[in-house]
């Protein structure tokens, strides 16, 4: 079998109320960190985000938000975690790109409005995201 390697333009898409729902979040937990799994389905590189897991068992600081990785449940439908960095740079630290889980990781940086929303890859390379 032969596959062709077609290069997708990746796009992560998040529906409104989980914008709202990922904010309120944020603000509740600041100034520590808050994580949260990321549901939806992904298609061609086009990502679509519908709704969030409260991790269990997720552990979180200031500077620090992580869950134990083994007592997630096999689902295809998670398809990457949300955290908030408290501090105002939504960048990836080492720290989460050595923890990268699932397709996509989404940082949201201080004051978690819309545009405070970021996209990232297992690399930390930055993935278009629209609001929808
Ligand atoms: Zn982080």
């Amino acid at each position: 079998m032969l596959f062709k390697k077609k290069k997708y333009e990746r796009l992560v898409s998040l529906k409104k109320d989980v914008v709202n729902s990922i904010s309120t979040y944020c603000q509740i937990k600041h100034p520590n960190e808050s994580i949260l799994i990321l549901k939806g389905t992904s298609k061609k590189g086009k990502i679509l985000i519908d709704s969030l897991v409260i991790p269990p068992f997720s552990h979180t600081g200031p500077t620090f938000a992580g869950f134990p990785q083994s007592f997630l449940p096999f689902d295809m439908s998670y398809l990457g975690i949300v955290h908030s960095h408290p501090s105002g740079s939504a960048e990836p630290s080492l720290t989460d790109l050595h923890n990268f889980f699932g397709l996509v990781s989404l940082i949201v940086q201080f004051p978690y409005d819309d545009e405070d929303f970021f996209a990232w890859d297992s690399q930390g390379n930055s993935i278009k995201l629209e609001i929808v």
